[in-house]
């Protein structure tokens, strides 16, 4: 048994030589890296744009500048361990690989003429003295990406609300955040932005969870 001295940084499986183009992943951790479908640009649901007339089924949405939404990765219940592993623990080679471009990957945010890039910040300050802050390693790769400056300012207080201290002479902005889950948060941090004098706003996730809005929808 031919096999290298690594182990895929999820499973910890020995590496096999054929892994080698996916590597720090083994082949079937690798095979959870799923593109994610175009998103809605007013609900971030991917249903909306199969509607025959590309209606959005959930208009009533509150936008706060919004104009689209997109992630990279669509990402499946049975495969959240892979993203949640780089989350917590970062690593440099699995930092490499999830950012590293899917070929039928091209940024909507490419061809807009955004001029700055906001993180949604940790919810404790402290987080980021200790642990790896994923938010902003994800922005420093998309202000690579496109050249733009990373802004560091908006804050995000214990109830949840953001708020950014001063006027912005930014009219289009790109935010990012890891999971597109109910967007609740995004929305929070857009609105902030917004009020802060941001016209335009393209929110970019790593990760949009299939069946994210179902819970919300039921009510
Ligand atoms: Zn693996
Ligand atoms: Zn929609």
């Amino acid at each position: 048994m031919l096999s290298l001295f690594f182990r895929c940084t999820h499973c910890t499986h020995h590496l096999q030589l054929q892994d080698f183009s996916t590597f720090p992943l083994c082949r079937l951790c690798f095979s959870y890296l799923l593109p994610a479908p175009p998103l809605c640009t007013s609900c971030a649901q991917p249903h909306c744009l199969l509607h025959p007339q590309k209606k959005c089924l959930r208009p009533w949405i509150k936008r706060y500048g919004i104009v689209s939404y997109q992630a990279k990765y669509l990402i499946l219940e049975s495969h959240f361990s892979l993203f949640k592993h780089w989350k917590y623990q970062g690593g440099f080679f699995l930092t490499q690989r999830l950012f590293k471009a899917h070929p039928s990957f091209n940024p909507i945010f490419q061809n807009v003429q955004a001029q700055a890039i906001f993180f949604i910040p940790p919810l404790s300050p402290l987080s980021r003295r200790f642990h790896h802050y994923p938010g902003e390693t994800l922005g420093k790769w998309i202000s690579q990406m496109t050249q733009l400056p990373l802004m560091q300012d908006l804050k995000i207080l214990p109830s949840k609300k953001f708020y950014y201290k001063r006027n912005l002479q930014i009219k289009i902005a790109i935010l990012v955040d890891l999971f597109l889950t109910t967007g609740n948060l995004i929305e929070q941090a857009a609105l902030a932005l917004h009020q802060a004098g941001v016209e335009e706003i393209h929110v970019f996730c790593l990760g949009y969870f299939q069946n994210s809005f179902s819970a919300e929808s039921q009510d």
